[in-house]
């Protein structure tokens, strides 16, 4: 088979879902963010397995991601949407029984203009000034909107992968201070609040880079690997260039796999003459540059080339080949590309 392949280890999921729901106290409900496809992950499998683990509710980011969570979900749990209610967005919120988070005043008049009745909730702008109401708005706008019947507050943290950092606090005073007395479920963390303990959590707790097995947190079982099929190898004299630009010159005679998967499936290209790819336990450097379908791989000192080199793995986490590329595992793991084939473990498929 000449596409890569990521294997998506569905126990692992719902193990990590499991352990971040033990982490907040009894009452304190779970939610799973799947926004991106359930960050590249595929939302089908990711929220059936969930669902299946005990979550009730789920967070995309639009609508259009909200009708195909629902279409593998079917009618029941709830799902979320954190872009609200956008203008156009009314059929397939009322249709596919979505909940929009309000982040503004138009959005609430639109929304209640339009499909009064249907459940909302409201997303508060706490410091990180980029989605939701802010103070003053929110101190305008509440008695009105309360009287509508939100069924959520929330609030997003700007550092919560930070546990030192002061914004934590002052975003934490002021969603108490604009949610206080409300009588209204309220969220305010993400995977990084969930660890910065109790105080963070409220009513609700919405994690997503945690189920998948990502920073910041440490304890997650690790969901993806990549592997990549070997294509062809050849002996490259000492002296002769390999890959685009000739970035890289054999200094010994080498045994170079060519390899499918390249930036077109997620593989960045700025891992170029950087990442290390693995044969099992034994290390290849990639050398040369990251092309848009292959790589090229040193595997000199295997003696022959691997039918696969791993380049996820046991050896390799998410993290530690965002570090290598200079970015973050959210972006590793949601520009996988449609094209890699997407093979589910255990979990709940259907
Ligand atoms: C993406 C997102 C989350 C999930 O964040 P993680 O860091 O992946 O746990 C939660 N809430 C909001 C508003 C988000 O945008």
């Amino acid at each position: 088979m000449a596409v890569a392949t990521l294997t998506i280890d569905l126990d692992a999921l719902a193990a990590n879902w499991r352990a971040l729901d033990r982490a907040s106290a009894s009452g304190v409900q779970t939610a799973g963010v799947v926004k991106a496809d359930a960050y590249g992950l595929g939302v089908g499998p990711v929220v059936l397995t969930l669902a299946h683990a005990g979550a009730r509710r789920f967070f995309v980011a639009a609508c259009e991601e909200g009708v195909l969570a629902r279409k593998a979900l079917g009618p029941g749990p709830q799902i979320n949407v954190l872009s609200g209610h956008m203008e156009g967005d009314t059929r397939l919120i009322r249709d596919h029984d979505l909940t929009p988070m309000l982040n503004s005043l138009d959005q609430v008049t639109r929304h209640l203009e339009a499909l009064p009745g249907h459940a909302f909730g409201v997303q508060l702008d706490t410091g990180m000034n980029r989605l939701g109401m802010e103070e003053a708005e929110w101190e305008a706008a509440a008695p009105f909107v309360l009287e509508a019947g939100p069924d959520l507050l929330m609030s997003h943290l700007a550092c919560a992968d930070d546990p030192d950092h002061a914004m934590n606090e002052v975003q934490l005073a002021n969603f108490r201070a604009m949610t206080e007395g409300t009588g209204v479920a309220r969220s305010l963390a993400a995977t990084g609040g969930i660890l910065l303990g109790p105080a963070y959590h409220f009513d609700l707790t919405r994690p997503g880079i945690g189920l998948y097995g990502g920073r910041p947190y440490e304890g997650a079982a690790p969901v993806v690997r990549l592997t990549l099929p070997v294509i062809q190898s050849r002996l490259v004299a000492a002296g002769e260039a390999v890959g685009y630009s000739c970035t890289w010159t054999a200094p010994r005679p080498s045994l170079i796999a060519t390899v499918q998967g390249g930036y077109a499936d997620g593989i960045l290209r700025s891992l170029s003459g950087k990442a290390t790819l693995w044969a099992g336990d034994v290390p290849c450097p990639l050398v040369g540059r990251v092309s848009m379908d292959l790589i090229t791989v040193d595997v000199s000192h295997l003696g022959q080339a691997p039918a696969t080199l791993d380049l996820i793995g046991p050896n390799q986490s998410v993290d530690q080949l965002a570090d290598v590329a200079g970015t973050i595992g959210y972006e590793l793991l949601t520009r996988m590309a449609p094209r890699l084939a997407r093979r589910y473990l255990g979990g709940q498929r259907q």
